[in-house]
């Protein structure tokens, strides 16, 4: 049984406009979402609109029990390419005509935004009538007062707002971001869950998601977020400790997760976290960037009751060069034996199939973690995660493939090599997968669907795996996230010579472009 406070229960006759919020996830991963949170409560403050949650598998709203097709909007936070299956399976089991040109007025609107909307919204652009491109909190205000002044499906009207994409134009847009973190919407009322049931408990349930930070500018070739949300911006110390102290009155909760990109580079963060600690709260975040992490931010983690460390040292030495990820050696060693002393559960993550990988690195990489397991003295406490490396739109490796065959050798090597340790391994298939719905092109939407009634075998998947060359016009061209095309071009030829980019906070600008956002 699921039990919820704070949740928006409005008169459906006073509201101009009945907004369906889905989650293509199950409610632990939705409730777990900062962003899908923000803009519960964000359009909710809205007198003329009531915004319900509709989270898979359900297509029910949590609110009043109403089906999708009642709602005159429909919007899809996309999270993971994953979730693209789950979308039109929502639609579908809705009643709502999958095709946005099957659709007529009777019809809700059909939105979606998150990073992989804002990233290549191509996968799914024969189904959706419009995409936001960028943090949503930005643009869903003036979204609905178009839509609550001309709410028939005339979509030319949202073209004059900024970071609209729709594939019925096929018009070219910009990224729009957030300028001041100290400015833009904090939840200081969220919806608190109790149940048990563990598909129903958030990740983070019962604590306080804090958004220290967005964006980062490490500049790792392979992370999508890393690329798409620059620059960083931070909430300020102050703002943080008045959310807290004021989400706490209004929940009882005293536990706080810090969210961010990149949480140990904020500023702040020692004098953050013994602000917090001296007014009681227990402190964790879901994960740590190596070089920031001190034996003191470890130690104050550890007293305010984090059980697990999380850490990315991605691969060996020679590979984190190729991916722009260079941490000294002797960093991830101090503070693996940090975590041990401290006795906390430690789990790393890996990338296989980075550019140039040979079967000799993937033996060095086993010996590597090999060697990290034997740190702690009970070597199965250490757990470690390897996953294919994803090429990802607006990134440098957006011209690379995804290499089933070797992935899938190199996979079974490091399954046989660690058979001891406590090591789980990405499935090759579901990798080749999430590579196709993430730099695919319009085409693929009819797969998905397909894959609806009959799953596509490996050998379908397979042949319609992009290869992209680097002159190729590639499908998210309308996009633009801010970072040029020519600095991707360098960093690309940068990667094949192993060179690499130092951190744009720490040195001169290397003329990304982000910062003319
Ligand atoms: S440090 Fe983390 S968030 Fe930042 S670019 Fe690298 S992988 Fe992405």
């Amino acid at each position: 049984m699921l039990y919820e406070r704070n949740i928006f229960q409005k008169d459906y006759r006073k509201a101009d406009i009945r907004f369906g919020l889905c989650y293509p996830n199950i409610y632990r991963t939705a409730m777990s979402s900062l962003g899908y949170n923000i803009l519960y409560n964000l359009i909710n403050e809205r007198e003329d609109t009531w915004c319900e949650r509709i989270i898979f598998p359900n297509i029910k709203s949590v609110e009043s029990n109403t089906s999708g097709k009642h709602f005159n909007i429909i919007s899809f936070s996309l999270q993971f390419e994953d979730d693209y299956f789950n979308v039109l399976k929502m639609l579908k089991d809705s009643k709502i005509p999958l095709k946005r040109k099957d659709r007529t007025d009777d019809d809700p609107l059909i939105i979606a935004g998150g990073p992989c909307a804002s990233a290549n919204p191509m996968p799914l652009s024969d189904y959706i009538d419009i995409f936001i491109i960028g943090e949503g909190e930005n643009t869903i205000n003036s979204f609905l007062d178009i839509y609550k002044k001309y709410p028939n499906k005339d979509l030319e009207k949202f073209l004059d707002i900024c970071g609209i994409y729709i594939p019925e134009y096929d018009n070219k847009t910009k990224i729009t971001l957030i300028r001041n973190m100290d400015e833009t919407y904090h939840i200081t009322r969220p919806v608190i869950s109790k149940t048990d049931d563990d598909n129903y408990q958030g990740v983070f349930s019962n604590s306080i998601m804090l958004n220290v930070s967005r964006g980062c500018t490490r500049g790792c070739r392979f992370c999508m977020a890393g690329y798409l949300y620059r620059p960083i911006r931070e909430t300020s110390c102050e703002k943080l400790i008045d959310i807290s102290l004021e989400t706490r009155k209004n929940t009882g909760l005293n536990k706080i997760t810090l969210i961010g990109a990149a949480v140990s580079d904020y500023s702040n963060l020692d004098k953050l976290i013994s602000s917090l600690e001296s007014e009681g709260f227990q402190i964790s975040t879901p994960s740590l960037r190596i070089e920031s992490i001190t034996k003191k931010t470890l130690e104050t983690l550890k007293k305010s009751g984090l059980k697990t460390i999380t850490l990315a040292p991605e691969s060996i030495p020679r590979l984190r060069k190729v991916i722009n990820k260079e941490i000294l050696e002797k960093k991830i060693f101090t503070v693996i034996e940090n975590a041990v002393d401290l006795d906390f559960n430690i789990k790393l993550y890996f990338l296989i199939g980075i550019p140039g990988e040979t079967m000799e690195d993937i033996e060095s990489l086993c010996e590597y973690m090999k060697k990290i397991a034997h740190m702690h003295k009970n070597p199965r406490k250490v757990k470690f995660s390897v996953n294919p490396l994803i090429p990802k739109p607006h990134t440098p490796l957006q011209w690379e493939s995804y290499d089933f065959k070797d992935i899938k050798k190199k996979t079974r090597y490091i399954k046989k090599e660690m058979k001891n340790y406590n090591i789980k391994c990405e499935s090759p298939k579901k990798g080749l997968v999430q590579y196709i719905l993430s730099c695919g092109d319009r085409s693929i939407g009819e797969l998905i669907e397909k894959s609806l009634t009959k799953p596509l075998t490996l050998k379908e998947w397979r042949e319609i795996t992009p290869d992209y060359d680097i002159d190729d016009i590639l499908p998210w061209n309308n996009i633009d996230v801010g970072v040029n095309e020519k600095f991707l071009r360098i960093e690309h030829k940068r990667l094949k010579n192993l060179k690499q980019t130092p951190w744009c906070e720490t040195s001169p600008c290397y003329n990304c472009g982000a910062c003319e956002k």
